[in-house]
Formats: structure tokens, C-alpha cells, sequence
């Protein structure tokens, strides 16, 4: 051991820090507001365990939010620990990772057990709904009483409390909820015989098979001596069960969090996991961390003058040993347009008079944090349009677009044979004359025999009702698919998918459609799997679909790109940047609040407010429009609400808030004169806040657009907010603009 090595790992801690770095075994919670060293702690110990208790990698389990916080910690460690960076390596040593990817990799050490392969397929959330709007379907459940989506909803509820389908159907007191129950088993029963699992078994099975098969239990507890959990607040009851569970021999826990930050309540998260943590482990030493070494003083006191108002929460005060630094600015907008364009000058002038002077400012140290994701579009164009280099983590995942759900469907289908929803999802596409008839016939054909809907394709010699026509198409899918998954065992992941994506024929269908950006998506995904090909010695399909499977928006963020980050302020946890914006501080926005709300949400919203300021490590920067734009989905199209500043910004304490005035700035006068949608206060709403606009909208009219000038009508399709139009620019060509963002002017 390089005794000087460890010196400096405890040497850049404070003394409470370093108390619970190199506190002894035992159950240990570190309880302490945003920004005070818990993540940092949390690696520290994993150090220190290893440098000074000889503790062995493979002993410890490290649980992150996020993959990207994984990922990170890994190669904090590697660079902390000497001569130790393969001992981090995920797949020999150390277990870095969320909830979701650890019991991923448990469930395929032993799926067996579960009466499940390990190829087992994870069902994302739109192959969840699929399912279930099947399932609808089969049972005539009247979906004008019941959506398909509020149904999932229930039972991902049901399932997150640990109630089985019929544990449901027991307590169900109305006829609603007796469907539920129904559409419950069922669905239950077709994630089994597809071979697959959602996110919520993910967490729920590892229970079961510890329950069930002790002697693996037994074997993890031996396994992982040291446990240790980042945003502890924010686990869910199933979590909670897994981490005791696998704690029960050594109970050597160290978990990390802070009950102000708590921001998933709305999804199960339950904070009585704090106070349970200290009734089951009794003996638990509890550390606080007071210092902050994120903000300015002027940011931390105004973020803790918010905070204190909430009812439910442990009295606790940081305190920082950094300058005052500016004040908070708040920033008085007309509309949202206005209030982009003021992000957008600050951006700049922060960037110029920075630039000039001895610090420098890039754009990556900028975030725009908003409430709803739907508020980036306007702030995305803004930077656009001023050329600023911005990423947005967040709206349409990578792997959920079309095209890339396609061609995953056809390697799930090759991995995992029994998985109907891919099956169905691509057994017509491209088109191959497989009717829905047919398809029918065959998953009739399956359930009867009890086969695989697989396997029905392949006996489709056995269905007299479809024509030869049909069989032999169905043959002809059916072995191609056949095909492919021995292939899998011949080839090379990379040399496999190449194959497998250009037999598919849908890069060709779409060259041809001229969807090129689809290719170029498709073309990303095969680039990842040559990426994760090379990263992994023992690379599989089912070990990169997992990943697939798992990777949220925040993974794919690449902080190093030199660009303004816009996310949503739950992605912003755990994140910190030298300058913030929140954006869109109104009531009814921020705090987000519907009628029939209480208390509770209100004080999670806060606790979301709190989260968002406390990311800035130098400026923070509070904006509200007073008039916004809604898009109310109907025939009435846009209409236009007045808000009030958000009661968060009342409660700030005044002392360290400074109001900026408002000024009209040049670019948002020019926009106003060329789409007419730009608008201030003292001006007339547009016309279009009624029927007129959508009665104005027809086939040979023309329009102007902000952007692209002036054009035709050449098509109208959809309804209220997916009205969408086909428009023939004379400069650019034809564009789909969606009405909703397309800042149209009808002429
Ligand atoms: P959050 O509640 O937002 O997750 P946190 O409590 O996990 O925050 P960290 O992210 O670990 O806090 O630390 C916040 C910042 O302070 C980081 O930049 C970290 O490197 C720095 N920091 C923490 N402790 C120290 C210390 N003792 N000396 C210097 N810098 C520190
Ligand atoms: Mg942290």
C-alpha cells in the first residue's frame, strides 16, 4: 500500500467527511444538504476501503443514479486507487451501477431459476403499452372508461408496492379496478411467455429469487461485504427490500442522501426509507456534512431561504467558507419568446466580459434547467438561431425512435425467440404481405398449441385457413429470422448486426424514402455496437440490448462537447454547473400544480426548486414570462394565459436577490416584425386565439415561417397539437411543420 497515496485521499476531505470515510464497518447514513461532498465521500470510502482495509473489489457494490454517475465514479476510483484501475473493472471487480443494471446482471446470472432464459428481453415502456393495448383488445375492456395508459399506470403502481395480480384483484373495489386485475394477470403472463420483463420486475424478481433460492442469496451476501447507495432518498420501497436483503450477513451499509432532494415521490420513492434504515440497522452511525463546496453564499442562502418553508423536512443549515459571489438575478420576462432571448443575452454577455478579463467562460458551463420539457423548443430555436452550440438531454431518447426500435426489434427477435411484441413489431415491416388476418391466425394457431408465436410461423404449413400465398411469405420470414439467430453463434457481435440490419432491407427502404437522418441513426447504432464490442471482452447481443434497455438520457450527455446543456430540472440531480438558469418560474408551471393537489406535491416542487439552485456553483439565474403560449389541443389551437410569478420566488429572501430590469433587447423586435407571433403586453393578441386559425388553415393557402419564408399549403394532417402541415417553401423545399412549434403565419 502507498502509504502517501492514502494520506492524500483523507487530506482533501473535511474532518466529517473523513470521519465517515474511515468510520469502521457497520450501517453508516450520511445525511446532508446539496453540494456538501456526499458523492464524494461515497467514492472516498470505496478508496479508502480498498487502500487501507483490504477490502477486495469484487467485495463492494456501488449504487449511482445514473449509468453516466457510474461510469464516473469508476474512473474517479481508478485514477484514486493506484495501480488498481482493473479492479474496477465492471466486469472482474468492483459493481458500480443503478438499481435497474445490477438486478439486469443478477437476473441473468439466474433467470433459469425464474422460469425465464437469459436471454431474456426488457420491455421499454412503449413495448409495455403495446402489450397492454393488446391485451385491451383481447378483452374488450371499453377504453373510453379506461385508457390503456392509465391501466399501465395502475399496475406499474400495483407491481412497485409489491401487489401481485392477484393480490390486486382481491383488493379491487370497483368494477374498474376488476379489469385492471384482469388486464394485470394477463400481461403478467405474456411478459413469461414472451421471454421478457419490464423495468418493474427488474427490481421485483431479484427479491423473489432471493426469497426462493437462499443459497444465491447466501452467495451475494458473501459476495458484497461493503454496500454503498448515492441518493438514498430518492430509492423506492422494492429497492430498499433488495439492499437490506443483500446486507443481512455483514450489514456493513453506507448510504448516502439528502431528504430535501427527494424529487421522485411521484414514482414510488419513498423517504420512510431513511427513517426505516435507522429501525432495521439500530446501531447506525449518522454523519452530517455542513459545509458546501458548490456555491457562492448568495446562492446557498437564497436556495435555503426556500427550502426552510417546507413542513416535512430535517432542520439542517450549510454554511460555505466561499465569497458572497453576484446576487441571484431574476429576470422579468414578457413571454417565452422574451425570456429565451434574455437567457440567450446573458449567455453572450457572460461570454464576452468574461472572455475579456482573467477568467474565461465557455458554453459548456452554462445550464438551462425547465420544469416541462415541452418549454426547451422555444429556447432551443432562440440558440439556434444566434448560432450557440446547445445539447438537450431529454425529449425523444435515442433508442426509442422509430427506426432504431425497428432494427432493435429484429436483433431481440434473433436473441430472444419467445419475444411476440418484437416479433409483431417488425413481421410486416419492411412490408412483406404478412396481413393482419394472418397474423391473427398465427397467434390463434399459438396459443392453441401452446408455441411460441416463433414457432406458429414456423408450423404455418399446419394452418389450412392461410392461403400458400401467405405461408410462404410467413416461411420466408420465419426462416430468415431462423437464420439469424444461429448466425449469432458463427460471428462476431459486430460482423452479426452488420449483416443482420442490411437484410433487414429497412436502410435501403429508407434511402429511398430519402430518410437520411433515419440511416444516420441507424448507422449510430451500429457504430454503439462496435463501441461496446470493443469495450467488453465477453460482448454479447443480449449484453448490449441490456444496455440499450437501461441507458437514460442523462447517459448519452456529453459534458466534454463544448455546448449550453438544456434538461429538465429531475435530470439536473446530482449535477453541477458555474452558471444556471431555471426557466419558467410561474405558478401553475413551477410549482407545476394541478387542482386537487396537496401539500405534499407542493412541497416536492419545492424541494425540485431547491435541486435546481443548488447546481450553480457561481451564478444563478430565476426567469418568469408573464404571459406564455399554451396549445390547448383543441380547435381553439393557441391560447394565451397570464401567469403569476412563482410563489418560489416570493419566498426567496430579498437580501440575496437582485431584479434585473427589463429591457425589449433588438433581436426580439425583429422577430416580431417577420412572424407576427412575437408579440409584448401592450399589444393585441393575435386573432388566431380561436376557431379562426384552424378555419384559416387550408390546402393553398399561404404562410410565412420565421425560418424558412414563404410557402404553400400543401397538406393538412392531424388534430390539435399534432396538427401538422405539409408545406411547399419557396427557398427550402417541402417541410412537415407541427402547427404547435412552427411559429406559422397565414397570409
Ligand atoms: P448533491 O447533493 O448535489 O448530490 P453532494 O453532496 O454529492 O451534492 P458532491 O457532488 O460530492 O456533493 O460535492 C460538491 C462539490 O464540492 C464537488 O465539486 C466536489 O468536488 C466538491 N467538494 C466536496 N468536498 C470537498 C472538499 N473537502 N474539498 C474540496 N472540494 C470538495
Ligand atoms: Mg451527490
Amino acid at each position: 500500500m502507498s502509504g502517501k497515496k492514502y494520506d492524500y485521499l483523507l487530506e482533501t476531505l473535511n474532518a466529517a467527511q473523513r470521519q465517515a470515510v474511515a468510520s469502521s464497518a457497520g450501517p453508516i447514513l450520511v445525511l446532508s444538504g446539496a453540494g456538501s461532498g456526499k458523492t464524494r465521500v461515497l467514492t472516498y470510502r470505496i478508496a479508502y476501503l480498498i487502500e487501507r482495509g483490504g477490502i477486495r473489489a469484487d467485495n463492494i457494490l456501488a449504487v449511482t443514479f445514473t449509468n453516466k454517475a457510474a461510469q464516473e465514479m469508476q474512473e474517479r476510483l481508478s485514477r484514486l486507487v493506484p495501480y488498481g484501475a482493473s479492479r474496477f473493472n465492471y466486469h472482474d471487480g468492483l459493481w458500480v451501477g443503478t438499481f435497474h443494471s445490477i438486478c439486469a446482471r443478477i437476473l441473468r446470472l439466474h433467470a433459469d431459476r425464474l422460469g425465464f432464459s437469459r436471454q431474456f428481453s426488457i420491455y421499454d415502456s412503449e413495448d409495455q403499452l403495446g402489450l397492454i393495448r393488446q391485451i385491451v383488445a383481447e378483452l374488450n375492456v371499453p377504453t373510453d372508461k379506461l385508457s390503456p395508459g392509465a391501466i399501465h399506470h395502475r399496475i406499474s403502481r400495483a407491481k412497485n408496492g409489491l401487489q401481485t395480480a392477484s393480490q390486486f384483484a382481491e383488493a379491487s373495489g370497483d368494477f374498474r379496478d376488476e379489469i385492471i386485475a384482469r388486464v394485470y394477470a394477463l400481461y403478467q403472463q405474456r411478459l413469461r411467455e414472451n421471454n421478457a420483463m419490464d423495468f418493474d420486475d427488474l427490481l421485483i424478481y431479484p427479491l423473489e429469487l432471493f426469497r426462493q433460492h437462499t443459497e444465491i442469496l447466501a452467495n451475494y451476501t458473501q459476495r458484497f461485504r461493503h454496500i454503498l447507495v448515492d441518493e438514498f432518498q430518492d430509492t423506492n420501497r422494492t429497492q430498499y427490500l433488495f439492499l437490506r436483503a443483500l446486507a443481512a450477513r455483514d450489514r456493513n451499509v453506507f448510504a448516502v442522501g439528502d431528504d430535501d432532494q427527494s424529487i421522485y415521490r411521484w414514482r414510488g420513492a419513498e423517504v420512510r426509507n431513511i427513517l426505516d434504515f435507522e429501525q432495521d440497522f439500530p446501531d447506525c452511525k449518522v454523519f452530517r456534512l455542513e459545509q458546501n463546496y458548490r456555491s457562492t453564499r448568495n446562492i446557498l442562502e437564497a436556495a435555503h431561504s426556500v427550502i426552510v418553508k417546507n413542513h416535512q423536512r430535517l432542520p439542517k443549515k450549510l454554511w460555505t467558507e466561499r465569497e458572497a459571489g453576484e446576487p441571484v438575478a431574476l429576470l422579468e420576462a414578457e413571454n417565452e419568446f422574451h425570456e429565451a432571448q434574455i437567457i440567450l443575452d446573458k449567455i453572450t454577455e457572460e461570454i464576452s466580459h468574461h472572455n475579456g478579463g482573467t477568467s474565461s467562460r465557455s458554453f459548456r458551463d452554462f445550464a438551462i434547467l425547465y420544469r416541462t420539457n415541452a418549454q426547451s423548443r422555444v429556447i432551443e430555436d432562440t440558440l439556434r438561431r444566434a448560432g450557440i452550440p446547445y445539447v438537450i438531454v431529454g425529449g425523444l431518447r435515442f433508442y426509442e425512435r422509430k427506426e432504431v426500435k425497428d432494427v432493435l426489434a429484429y436483433m431481440r427477435l434473433a436473441a430472444n425467440p419467445a419475444d411476440a411484441v418484437s416479433l409483431r413489431r417488425i413481421i410486416n415491416y419492411p412490408l412483406r404481405g404478412i396481413g393482419e388476418t394472418t397474423i391473427k391466425k398465427l397467434e390463434e394457431f399459438a396459443r392453441v398449441n401452446n408455441l411460441t408465436l416463433l414457432k406458429a410461423l414456423g408450423g404455418v404449413g399446419e394452418i389450412p385457413t392461410i392461403k400458400a400465398g401467405s405461408r410462404d411469405k410467413v416461411l420466408a420470414f420465419y426462416n430468415f429470422i431462423d437464420r439469424y439467430a444461429s448466425l449469432k453463434n458463427q460471428l462476431s457481435l459486430l460482423e452479426w448486426a452488420n449483416a443482420l440490419v442490411d437484410a433487414t432491407g429497412i436502410v435501403r427502404l429508407l434511402k429511398s424514402e430519402n430518410a437520411l437522418e433515419r440511416v444516420e441513426n441507424i448507422n449510430e447504432v451500429l457504430r454503439s455496437i462496435h463501441e461496446y464490442a470493443g469495450q467488453f471482452r465477453d460482448a454479447t447481443i443480449e449484453g448490449y440490448l441490456e444496455r440499450v434497455s437501461l441507458i437514460t438520457d442523462i447517459d448519452r450527455w456529453d459534458e466534454k462537447s463544448n455546448a449550453v446543456t438544456l434538461m429538465t430540472l429531475h435530470s439536473a440531480k446530482g449535477l453541477e454547473f458555474p452558471i444556471i438558469f431555471i426557466s419558467g418560474l410561474e405558478e401553475g408551471l413551477f410549482p407545476l400544480i394541478r387542482t386537487g393537489d396537496v401539500d405534499s406535491d407542493l412541497e416536492e416542487e419545492r424541494r425540485l426548486f431547491y435541486v435546481g439552485t443548488t447546481r450553480a456553483k457561481e451564478k444563478l439565474f430565476l426567469s418568469y414570462a408573464a404571459t406564455r403560449s399554451r396549445f390547448t389541443g383543441n380547435a381553439k389551437g393557441l391560447t394565451y394565459n397570464n401567469n403569476l410569478p412563482s410563489r418560489f420566488l416570493a419566498e426567496l429572501d430579498q437580501r440575496f436577490v437582485q431584479r434585473e430590469s427589463v429591457r425589449r433587447p433588438r433581436a426580439f423586435e425583429t422577430h416580431e416584425a417577420e412572424g407576427g407571433k412575437y408579440f409584448g403586453h401592450e399589444q393585441a393578441m393575435p386573432d388566431y386565439e380561436n376557431e379562426s386559425q384552424e378555419n384559416e388553415i387550408q390546402i393553398g393557402k399561404m404562410v410565412k415561417h420565421p425560418q424558412f419564408g414563404l410557402g404553400e399549403i400543401l397538406a393538412v394532417d392531424g388534430k390539435g397539437e399534432n396538427l401538422k402541415l405539409t408545406i411547399a417553401f419557396e427557398k427550402v423545399g417541402t417541410k412537415k411543420i407541427l402547427v404547435q412549434y412552427g411559429n406559422l403565419q397565414i397570409l
